[in-house]
């Protein structure tokens, strides 16, 4: 017997849960790509992902993932040989850093592990070193989506400031945008950066960067810029195909339009402020499993210091890869591997799993996710801590109870 025939819920950090209405916006005729309503739509997306990502600024549509983003932002600020000062909190900052160092540019890295957030008095010591500013850009990651750390940007932004160096800073968006609190011109960002399949909610294969004018001005001579890559015309288009430098991702493009109406119509302090509770309720459910069960941690200790969107926990090996096994064969919750804490071949790799909360996900969707997960637990015999379910159900009442009226 399996109890995991019904809708399959995929509650892992990307790509997350895509609403009917993207899926339904994207199942339509192919539409013509020299006139008409394709071009009128696509400049109407401009504006509303200006919106999303809190900028009056720039913002560049590139057919990518995650890694063609960083790319296409390494591209444009850098040139061969420019410094970067990389702020690692897991493995996507490391993965950025190997993007800019993979394409030439002089990367130096502060890792500050698997648990812990960016630490200003570092970076300002970096920076005060830098005494030539050969470093050009910071590039940090907002919320690390295997370590689920979130760092505190505008604080990043002040260190730069108090240390009177004109560095620019850009920034990973890509698990935290329309999920965490984010305010790219409001905190001083330069450039930023983004993907469709996240908080975003359409499939895989849209990447954005977002940059102010300083930072275009700033990298006007960057050489490793090429032709596809520019974001200049793309941000600019004289013509409908340099919004793509090319065809454009059309179906793509109507699940983006009707993801970007979807967050309009919630409105982005509802959508933190949802994120942030489902978040509180995975927490207080893993708080209680660990009670008397010291294999069962969140790993970053200090709320404080977690992003919304993705849970990082530890749960014993080979426990955690058993019960992702059992969430998805019997209940149909597929729950996220725990990437970069432990390699695959590692047997400690299997103490490691990520919850998401990210996106398109309600309460239901959530505590459901926490019930079939304890159920595993009693299934699969794994010690843990009373009351999980209780506390998380009390997080999502007390939270609505509280905004109301
Ligand atoms: C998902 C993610 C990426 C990588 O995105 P891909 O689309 O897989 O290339 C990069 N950075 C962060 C923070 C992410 O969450």
């Amino acid at each position: 017997m399996s109890l995991g025939h019904g809708r399959p819920y995929l509650a892992i950090p990307g790509p997350s849960v895509m609403p009917d209405r993207v899926l339904n916006a994207m199942h339509r005729a192919a539409p013509n790509i020299y006139e008409g309503a394709l071009h009128e739509m696509v400049d109407g997306l401009v504006p509303d992902l200006k919106a999303v990502a809190g900028t009056r600024h720039n913002v560049a549509i590139f057919i990518a993932n995650g890694h063609g983003a960083w790319e296409a932002a390494n591209a444009n600020m850098f040139s061969r040989g420019d410094k970067a000062l990389v702020l690692a909190t897991g493995r996507f900052g490391e993965g950025w850093a190997d993007s800019a160092r993979r394409m030439g540019v002089d990367v130096e890295m502060l890792n500050f592990g698997k648990q812990s957030t960016v630490d200003p008095a570092q970076l300002a010591a970096a920076l005060e070193a830098d005494r030539a500013h050969e470093i050009k850009a910071v590039l940090v990651t907002h919320v690390d989506t295997a370590t689920s750390v979130r760092n505190d940007i505008a604080a990043v932004r002040e260190t730069i400031d108090a240390a009177g160096h004109p560095a620019l800073l850009a920034v990973d968006c890509i698990a935290s945008l329309a999920c965490d609190e984010y305010h790219m011109d409001g905190w001083g960002v330069d450039v930023t950066v983004s993907a469709s399949q996240k908080g975003l909610m359409t499939p895989p294969g849209l990447g954005f960067v977002w940059f102010s004018d300083k930072a275009q001005e700033r990298c006007a001579g960057a050489d490793l810029r090429t032709p596809y890559w520019d974001w200049g015309p793309r941000a600019a288009p004289q013509q409908f195909y340099q919004y793509f430098s090319g065809t454009a991702p059309t179906h793509h493009l109507y699940g983006l339009r009707a993801a970007l109406d979807m967050i309009a119509e919630e409105g982005l302090p509802q959508i933190w402020a949802r994120h942030a509770t489902l978040a509180r309720a995975v927490w207080a459910a893993f708080e209680a499993w660990g009670q008397g069960a010291p294999d069962i941690a969140l790993n970053i200790a200090d709320p404080a210091l977690r992003g919304h969107a993705v849970t990082a926990a530890r749960l014993g090996a080979p426990q955690a890869s058993a019960l992702r096994k059992w969430t998805e064969t019997q209940a149909g919750v597929t729950l996220g591997i725990g990437l970069g804490m432990a390699e695959p071949n590692d047997p400690a790799y299997h103490g490691f799993l990520r919850v998401a909360h990210m996106g398109h996900v309600n309460a239901h969707m959530t505590l459901g996710a926490l019930a079939v997960m304890e159920a595993g637990m009693q299934a699969l015999g794994i010690p843990h801590g009373p009351g999980a379910l209780e506390a998380a159900a009390t997080v999502a009442a007390e939270a609505v109870a509280e905004t109301a009226g």
